[in-house]
């Protein structure tokens, strides 16, 4: 019997669950982690977005964060489960961990013009997650300098997204507009 899609969903949420069962979101709430993905799946399904890239949503930080969340992922592991077509995507939205921070959110910038289209929709998606994540429960420490740089570093990452999807271009620009008006209200304060 082939998989249904509903199926194959759930069965990518299951599974992400698990690997970030130990992992909260930096913000002031520390949701748990899986939220973030839920978020960022949903974001593309609402989107009209192919099947391959909702499932790399829901997957896209099972590699990256598996390790220090515990529960190592492979790509390999990803196309054993899901096929190669979504563990491909998501290894295309992986950071190389072994690379100093600043110089990886440089590569973003730099390769999001070049990653497929729907590595491009899992980045405008996940981007628009994150920036709402900020506005709506910023990490404690981060001062309004810092939260300014992750914000202008988003649109930089996105801008080289842009051209994949309308609806998901335009949520990210609604976020970024609301990140950016809550960022005024605290210089404000
Ligand atoms: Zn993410």
């Amino acid at each position: 019997m082939t998989e249904t899609n509903e199926s194959l969903a759930l069965r990518a949420t299951a599974f992400a669950a698990e690997v970030h069962t130990h992992q909260r979101r930096k913000g002031a709430a520390a949701e748990p982690y899986v939220n973030h993905v839920i978020e960022v799946g949903a974001a593309l399904a609402a989107a009209g977005a192919p099947l391959a890239a909702i499932l790399a949503g829901l997957l896209h930080d099972t590699i990256e964060d598996g390790d220090s969340a515990g529960r190592p992922v492979t790509e390999a592991e990803l196309a054993e489960r899901f096929g190669e077509e979504v563990a491909a995507i998501v290894a295309e939205v992986t950071d190389d961990k072994a690379l100093p921070k600043a110089e990886r959110k440089r590569l973003q910038i730099e390769k999001a013009p070049g990653k497929s289209a729907a590595a491009r929709m899992v980045k405008l998606a996940d981007k628009a997650a994150n920036l709402r994540a900020i506005t709506v429960s910023p990490p404690p420490s981060w001062d309004l300098a810092r939260k300014r740089d992750y914000i202008d570093w988003a649109e930089a990452v996105a801008a080289g997204c842009r051209g994949v999807n309308p609806t998901l271009e335009a949520a990210f620009d609604t976020a970024l507009a609301l990140a950016r008006t809550a960022l005024e209200d605290q210089t404000l304060d």
